[in-house]
């Protein structure tokens, strides 16, 4: 995937579909999610961090660098994305690190508190609560956007969010880190995004409103804007097909990015490196404003 300098390729990728949730073992080419490269530095040594979405794309590539800068893990995702998990798993337990996997479905408020109380049960507490999980289906026109498209749209990408920094409240103590994931979306959407661009600016938002609110409480909230990321999101009916083969080269930097050029971002706002950051979003686009 990188050329002889050490730089990613710029490719075309070939057509190709999934099923929603999607599984990143079955995309050609794999996305590359840092562990062969990730170079850790005890940056998140003795820390705890639940990352939702942590299977595949994204949120694999940062379960994967905060295990090679120690922290130990536990992985939410669907059940269907059990297989790409397991990897995940494997990936960290090889780096010395404890990971607990909690499947489950975050469009439900219950199963959200529970997946809180897993991570303290086998946590004690927690201290980076970094939020992934996402979902993104592409619909070019209104009149097709269903009730049930835009619902679980935003109870995954919004509610959640709530319901989860909610329940983690009261278990996280002065120096900890809230992580959201919003998107160049959120000040650019695209037409066939109507649903799903709204849900990344309410992110972005809440993230600013949270961190206000926390910060007396010695914790940070923080957010992190993708730009155009090959994952399986867009493979699963988040990009519109014809879209797919040159995904990512309108960018600045000509290509899409690699979940594993995320890593860094979410490391130095889960990091101490970071106390003096709040409210604030990084934007990880290939130089799209
Ligand atoms: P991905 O498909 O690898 O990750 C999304 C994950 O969300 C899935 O693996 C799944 O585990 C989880 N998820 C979806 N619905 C869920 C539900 N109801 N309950 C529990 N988990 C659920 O794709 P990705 O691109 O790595 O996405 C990660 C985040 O990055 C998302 O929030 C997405 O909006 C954001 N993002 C991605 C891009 C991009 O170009 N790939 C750009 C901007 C923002
Ligand atoms: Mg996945």
């Amino acid at each position: 995937m990188t050329n002889t300098s050490g730089e990613y390729a710029k490719q075309n990728f070939p057509k190709q579909s999934q099923p929603e949730p999607g599984l990143q073992s079955k995309m050609s080419p794999t996305p590359d999610d840092g562990a062969a490269s990730y170079v850790g530095h005890d940056r998140l040594k003795h820390k705890k961090a639940l990352i939702t979405g942590g299977d595949s794309g994204i949120g694999r590539s940062v379960a994967i660098a905060y295990a090679h800068e120690g922290a130990d893990i536990v992985l939410n995702y669907l059940p269907e994305e059990e297989s790409d998990a397991q990897e995940v798993k494997g990936i960290i337990e090889s780096l010395g690190r404890k990971i607990k996997l909690v499947p489950g479905d975050l469009k439900n408020e219950a199963f959200s508190q529970k997946l809180i109380d897993e991570a303290v049960s086998f946590f004690g507490d927690l201290s980076i609560l970094t939020l992934v999980a996402g979902k993104q289906q592409a619909e070019v026109d209104i009149a097709n956007l269903s009730t049930q498209q835009i619902t679980d749209t935003y109870a995954t990408n919004v509610f959640s969010l709530i319901w989860l920094v909610k329940a983690a409240l009261p278990h996280m103590q002065p120096g900890s880190s809230i992580i959201t994931t919003n998107s160049i979306q959120a000040e650019q959407p695209s037409s066939f995004l109507v649903d799903y661009a709204g849900t990344k600016a309410a992110i972005k938002n809440m993230t600013m409103s949270l961190a206000k609110q926390l910060a007396n409480r010695g914790i940070r909230v923080n957010s992190v804007a993708p730009g155009p990321i090959w994952t399986p999101l867009q493979v699963v009916g988040g990009q519109l097909p014809e879209n797919i083969p040159t995904f990512g080269q309108s960018t600045p930097i000509g290509r899409a990015g690699q979940p594993a050029e995320l890593a860094g971002a979410y490391v130095f706002l889960a990091s101490n490196e970071s106390s003096y950051v709040t409210g604030e979003s990084i934007n990880v686009t290939g130089g799209l404003k």
